[in-house]
């Protein structure tokens, strides 16, 4: 069996950017077309429940690899190693 890989064209919902992806490699992102974010995310960067509408309305988005990366760092950078559980049950006395 050829191992075919079929690339669409797809537009960065972050820069914008035309890109072409493998649909099974590329990272996607639940976006809210009303908003530009997630359904969940507000505006301001407010978290908010995200209503059925919300979902509903939302498509898949892909991510640039170039955007994948810059977006892999700044999670790097919001969520530090977990940390050691060395401490962790307490012992109490
Ligand atoms: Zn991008």
């Amino acid at each position: 069996m050829p191992d075919e890989h079929e690339t669409v064209t797809g537009r960065c919902f972050v820069c914008k950017r035309v890109f072409t992806y493998d649909p099974d490699e590329v990272t996607t992102f639940l976006i809210d077309p009303e908003t530009g974010l997630p359904p969940g995310f507000g505006v301001l960067g407010t978290m908010r429940p995200a209503g059925p509408e919300a979902v509903a309305r939302s498509a898949d988005q892909p991510l640039c690899p170039g955007c994948q990366a810059g977006a892999e760092r700044y999670r790097d950078s919001m969520n530090p190693p977990p940390p050691s559980w060395e401490i962790w049950p307490p012992t109490g006395n």
